[in-house]
């Protein structure tokens, strides 16, 4: 099969792979009907904190299961999956918490290589949730995002302990920022401040429910933030980038007592001890555990409540992800999506 390979600094390549097969027996073979390009894949992209390639890529998956290993007890052949970034067995103590990123045998899909028309998938069972039925085509885009903006920025606004009647600022207008503001809607926030200073994404943002824009950043993004919420900050925050500017405008713009949900990969941030202690917010963040929320994210898709497809602003096929990457790198594309 064909499928994307990092070789270094902006150099991907679509070169034949090994087709993957059964290795351990609570594996799956999956036939993806679409695979994507995610902002995480611009950290390595870039060159920062990565070791030397070749690497294969892509962790964003949906598709047809082809095969499974003899241990595999829910899943079966023929039926239509989603999973997430980490394989988890969804049965150890941090699973039933509901934090199957931090699973105890958590295996990253990275490593993997979804960017290519076959998948292997450890541990099936716990991993990976079943559509209904096979969903129509028009319907990929959307469950393909569950597989990861969707659900990250799902848990971001969950960890921002977004409700009723609060007031949510959303730092980051990528896929995942866009997704924070759809998921603030859906859990009933009040005043949505999306902090964006590009039209076609504050144009995304409003449609998935903000209510206000705020193109300043840094210092004067938070002023502005103070002088909407009566000089208070808002009572949850969603951080979706992970650099030092976006972490710190996010825990000034959280009022004491607030929440920040935070997860954009951190690179390089370093919170000042004195100034956490005097903000008095909570912070809860990190790899979202996407697989807690797929059994909901698939039902509000499947009734067609949301659609948060639309993040997909660029598709392209497998054969051109460098050009999808180059594109997502110079902001040009929002999320590119790959057909296979
Ligand atoms: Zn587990």
């Amino acid at each position: 099969m064909k499928g994307a390979v990092l070789y270094g600094p902006g150099d991907v390549r679509v070169e034949t792979r090994e087709d993957p097969t059964i290795v351990e027996p609570t594996d799956a073979i999956l036939r993806l009907s679409a695979s994507c390009i995610c902002g995480s894949d611009l950290w390595p992209y870039r060159g920062v904190g990565t070791s030397p390639g070749p690497r294969p890529m892509g962790h964003e998956y949906v598709g047809v299961v082809e095969e499974v290993g003899r241990e595999v007890r829910n899943i079966k052949p023929g039926e239509f999956v989603v999973g997430s970034f980490f394989a988890s067995d969804n049965t150890c103590p941090i699973c039933h918490a509901g934090y199957q990123s931090r699973c105890v045998d958590a295996r990253p899909m990275g490593a993997l290589g979804a960017q290519a028309p076959y998948l292997r998938v450890p541990l099936a069972d716990g991993t990976l949730v079943a559509t209904p039925e096979i969903p129509p085509d028009a319907m990929i885009p959307s469950l393909l995002a569950a597989s990861d903006v969707l659900g990250t920025g799902w848990f971001a606004a969950d960890a921002a302990a977004v409700g009723p009647g609060k007031t949510v600022v959303v730092v980051g207008d990528g896929a995942v920022g866009l997704l924070g503001v759809l998921a603030a809607k859906q859990m009933g926030a009040e005043r949505i401040i999306a902090m964006s200073r590009h039209t076609n994404r504050q144009r995304l943002a409003l449609a998935f429910g903000a209510t206000d824009i705020v193109t300043e950043r840094g210092d004067e993004g938070v002023a502005r933030i103070k002088e909407m919420t009566d000089g208070l900050g808002a009572q949850s925050v969603i951080e979706a980038v992970g650099t030092q500017e976006s972490m710190m405008q996010a825990i000034r713009s959280t009022r004491p007592g607030g929440h920040v949900g935070f997860v954009g990969v951190t690179h390089g941030v370093a919170i000042p001890g004195l100034e956490l202690f005097s903000a008095e917010v909570h912070l809860h963040g990190g790899p979202a555990p996407v697989r807690r929320y797929l059994p909901t994210l698939i039902d509000l898709i499947w009734k067609g409540e949301i659609d948060p497809g639309q993040v997909f602003d660029q598709t392209l096929p497998l054969g051109q992800a460098a050009d999808g990457y180059r594109a997502m790198d110079e902001r040009r594309a929002i999320k590119t999506l790959l057909t296979l």
